[in-house]
């Protein structure tokens, strides 16, 4: 957060100038009145002068009392946070530099919530500062006063401890509130499951940090902490820095291998459930690097929606997607779209000339999106949307099950599709309340007339479970891996066997 320094400023210089008018103004008077008495003799002229100085003193003494006081309040706005009154931003600083001085061991934690942006978006900014302020409470009740609480903007809190094992005793501050975030949080009568992701970092009595620089690695290790899974604490690291590096060396390789023609696009097909035909293919990125090492996408896309490049990657992903798939007649060509893709608002244009220069059929076409590219940034998705799906082209939301997507969200969005991430089909089939959670979210797509395809299927039993459950297609290593273009179509228009048994039926037509 930016604190909006120049208002204290603004304010002492008030009543800096709001002092010297008065006392100019005292002073002027006594000196009219001294010339009025030596002109008509009304009162001694040492009694007007010692009148005025009296005057002049007590306005002295009562201003510099109020002004210093008033000083104070502006000075204290300018540490706290209007919202939530706990110290700002500056104020963390202003502690951190006089800790530091003070040779004690200080420990910091930056704390994020998850989901928050939800909050705002479902219900609106009141109850979302509400939530702010609660969760100031939270942290006030948990911290105990053991460690100091501050609000740095949006949904960025700091807890800060000086002395011995304030390292160790910061990390249990910080578990105690993961777990109390696992809990909702109830604002305005609102249930709210928002979760807390902590960044930890410590400098030992003899260590020689800046505020500036804890600040940065406990944001290091804040954001380490959201990539790893969120609703967790992680302590920085010296290897997080180099990874930067690593990330950035990665990045320059990207746009090598886009022009060197290093990615290539596979093909993962999708099978009805009932025909056991296949209806679909998902493409999925590979890039193997001349060395001839795999890198996989869940690695290299992160990086390329991080620098941009992803707009160059996605329309080259689209274009020989829709090429490749142009012969293989009546099945939908289902592509992955990046949140970074569909905040660029010449996307939809972008895509519109593809489909037109390849004269791939818009019908067949379908984008997979996740939560997170809508929740980003929901009006120029919305729009964006639109305009995608009137050329034809449907819309699926991606992952189902990872995020925090609510039936309101569903609705907003109307998708064509859901795909229940492979997360919850394990689960489903290990326990009874996820499987009473996929069976639910499967009841809510059919009543907003969404299709439903179960990801990541590996066994018959799974496949069984999702296609009882009212799933319409299957995907999964049960089935297929994703495969080269050229392997597709001699699985169209069959029945598919579980891929054991075509490895079977394979191995007895060779014997
Ligand atoms: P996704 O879109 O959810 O794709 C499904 C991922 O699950 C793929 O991983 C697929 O190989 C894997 N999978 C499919 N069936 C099974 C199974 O039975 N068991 C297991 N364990 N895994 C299975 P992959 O290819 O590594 O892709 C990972 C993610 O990378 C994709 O998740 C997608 O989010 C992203 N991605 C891939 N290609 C692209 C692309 O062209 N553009 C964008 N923006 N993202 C892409
Ligand atoms: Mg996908
Ligand atoms: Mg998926």
């Amino acid at each position: 957060m930016t604190v909006d320094q120049s208002k204290p400023e603004r304010g002492t210089q008030l009543v800096v100038f709001g002092s010297i008018a008065l006392l100019a103004g005292i002073f002027v008077l006594t000196v009219a009145a001294y010339m009025a008495c030596r002109e008509w003799a009304l009162m001694s002229s040492a009694a007007v002068l010692s009148t005025g100085a009296i005057a002049f003193v007590a306005a002295v003494l009562a201003l510099s009392f109020f002004g210093a006081q008033h000083i104070r309040v502006l000075a204290q706005l300018g540490l706290s946070d209007p919202l939530t009154n706990l110290p700002n931003r500056r104020a963390l600083h202003a502690d951190l530099r006089e800790e530091l001085g003070n040779r004690r061991e200080v420990a910091l934690a930056l704390l994020d919530l998850d989901g928050f942006k939800l909050v705002n978006d479902h219900y609106g900014h009141l109850v979302g500062d509400a939530t702010i302020r609660k969760i100031a409470r939270v942290l006030a009740e948990i911290t105990d006063k053991e460690a100091k609480i501050y609000r740095l903007g949006g949904d960025e809190y700091a807890m800060m401890i000086a002395g011995e094992v304030a390292g160790t005793l910061l990390e249990g501050l910080s578990r105690r509130v993961i777990d109390r975030m696992a809990n909702p949080i109830i604002v305005d009568d609102h249930r709210l499951s928002l979760g807390v992701s902590i960044g930890l970092v410590r400098c030992p009595a003899d260590g020689d940090l800046g505020s500036s620089e804890l600040l940065r690695q406990a944001d290091v290790a804040l954001s380490v902490s959201k990539r790893g899974g969120k609703m967790r604490c992680t302590w920085f690291n010296r290897a997080f820095d180099q990874s930067r590096e690593e990330v950035k060396k990665l990045d320059d390789d990207l746009r090598v291998a886009l022009s060197n023609d290093e990615f290539r696009v596979h093909y993962q097909p999708l099978v009805n459930s009932q025909s056991r035909r296949v209806v679909a293919v998902e493409s999925l990125l590979r890039w193997e690097r001349p060395d001839g090492k795999q890198v996989g996408p869940n690695v290299f896309i992160p990086v390329a929606e991080q620098s941009g490049l992803i707009n160059a990657i996605g329309l080259w992903v689209i274009r020989q997607a829709c090429r490749d798939a142009l012969g293989w007649s009546k099945i939908t060509l289902s592509i992955n779209i990046s949140a970074a893709q569909l905040r660029n608002p010449e996307f939809p244009v972008q895509l519109g000339h593809i489909l037109e220069e390849t004269g791939f059929d818009p019908e067949r076409l379908e984008l997979e999106i996740t939560e997170t590219c809508l929740v980003l940034d929901p009006v120029v998705a919305e729009r964006s949307l639109a305009v995608i799906r009137s050329f034809g082209v449907r819309i699926a939301l991606d992952d189902f099950g990872t995020g925090y997507a609510s039936i309101g969200f569903l609705r907003q969005f109307r998708f064509e599709k859901l795909k229940l991430d492979r997360s919850l089909v394990v689960q489903a089939s290990e326990d009874a309340g996820s499987r009473a959670m996929m069976l639910s979210s499967i009841a809510v797509a059919r009543a907003m007339e969404m299709g439903v395809t179960a990801e990541g299927v590996e066994t018959q039993e799974q496949a069984d479970m999702m296609r009882a459950a009212g799933c319409d297609q299957i995907q999964g290593w049960l089935y297929f891996k994703a495969l080269p273009a050229e392997e597709i179509s001699q699985h169209l228009g069959k029945p598919v066997l579980a891929a054991s048994d075509r490895e079977k039926s394979r191995e007895s037509r060779v014997a």
